[in-house]
């Protein structure tokens, strides 16, 4: 029985991948609508910090996983102390804080965009100053598909994107003028295999992702960097489960050169192309990783667009699939805008 922190269309399709390899799990959500529940009988609806709750889900389950990064560090340390819990607490702290990952990254020479730490409007007008403008104010903590930042164009500007954002504190990034956003997708198990699937390219559309296209439009050595940088980042976290590292390509003298802009502990939307097109995709493998089984095999058999389908775009979805159209829907019993309510993988076959 493998526990699962969280009901969204990550759990729910890491459900459905564990349930193919005779695993049974337990979702733990405090959302009752929670599109997870719908394909597994074992379930908890109760808050985070319900002690009492998580303690009889660790009771009921042999390992512990969870499919977004904002796990409480209360929480991840409790059910910690009880059962196994993959990836670990460290991953969360780590991937929690903006701050803290790029420290993280920087100590091992992975590099990423200029930042400058800003708890206060003087620290600001100092930061900006330093990094030039434009730039990009994020919270440190609670940020998903652009909520928590602001781009900052002019000086005048700045007071008011410190006021609009919280918490505090947060962190001024110089904006990076990248020619193009990849993101690759790695795994690693108990006995320290590591594995990674192949870069995808990645477009944005509302600040939310729209498509990843595999492969990338990048050269080969690009791509190898890429999956090194992100072997060398489960090695470093001694990671266990499959984690997603988002890029920026950005110009180089020579050859264009990587920034991480960002790392995520679970299983990744940029990764669902690989449910499509691959020996094993990233739900099997992330499970395959928790419950201390070999890694699969990434090799992937065709390219490929994922594309999500936000809000109604879902509607009209099975009038236009052709038959080299993967679709997959998240069950989601309301549409709202902006919400992720399924994908399709687009395939093109290999001659
Ligand atoms: P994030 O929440 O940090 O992943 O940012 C969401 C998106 O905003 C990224 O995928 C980029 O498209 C854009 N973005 C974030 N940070 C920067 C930056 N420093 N420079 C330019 N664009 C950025």
């Amino acid at each position: 029985m493998i526990g699962i922190l969280g009901g969204g269309q990550l759990g729910r399709m890491l459900s459905l991948a564990a349930s193919r390899l005779g695993m049974r799990t337990h979702i733990f959500c405090p959302d009752p609508t929670s599109p997870a529940f719908e394909v597994t009988p074992h379930k908890t609806v109760a808050a985070y910090d319900d002690e009492a709750a998580l303690a009889a889900f660790a009771d009921a389950v042999d390992v512990i996983t969870y499919e977004f990064e904002n796990v409480p560090a209360a929480t991840a340390e409790f059910l910690a102390s009880r059962k196994p819990l993959r990836p670990g607490a460290n991953a969360l702290a780590i991937s929690q804080d903006r701050l803290a990952e790029k420290a993280f990254l920087q100590a091992r020479n992975i590099p990423v965009a200029p930042y400058h730490p800003v708890e206060s409007l003087a620290q600001l007008q100092a930061a900006t100053d330093a990094l030039g403008l434009p730039a990009v104010l994020k919270t440190t903590r609670l940020g998903y598909d652009g909520k928590g930042q602001r781009v900052i164009r002019e000086r005048g500007e700045a007071a008011a994107a410190f006021a609009a954002l919280s918490p505090k504190p947060l962190v001024l990034e110089a904006f990076v003028p990248f020619e193009k956003e990849i993101s690759v997708v790695v795994a690693r198990n108990v006995s320290g295999e590591v594995k990674s699937f192949d870069p995808a390219e990645n477009v944005h559309r509302d600040h939310i992702l729209f498509t990843s296209t595999v492969p990338a439009d990048i050269p080969p050595a690009l791509e190898k960097h890429a999956g090194m940088i992100a072997k060398a980042i489960v090695i470093a976290l001694d990671y266990v489960g499959v984690l997603g590292v988002e890029f920026f390509v950005v110009p180089g003298e020579s050859r264009p050169n990587l920034l991480v802009n960002e790392i995520a502990p679970r299983v990744h939307n940029s990764g669902h192309w690989t449910e499509a097109v691959c020996l094993t995709d990233q739900f099997e493998q992330h499970i395959r990783a928790v419950l201390g089984w070999p890694l699969g095999d990434p090799a992937r058999m065709a390219d490929v667009v994922m594309q999500n389908l936000i809000g109604d775009e879902v509607v009209a979805i099975p009038a236009e699939l052709g038959g080299e159209t993967q679709p997959h829907l998240y069950g989601k019993t309301e549409i709202r805008p902006g919400r992720k309510m399924g994908h399709i993988n687009k395939i093109r076959r290999q001659s």
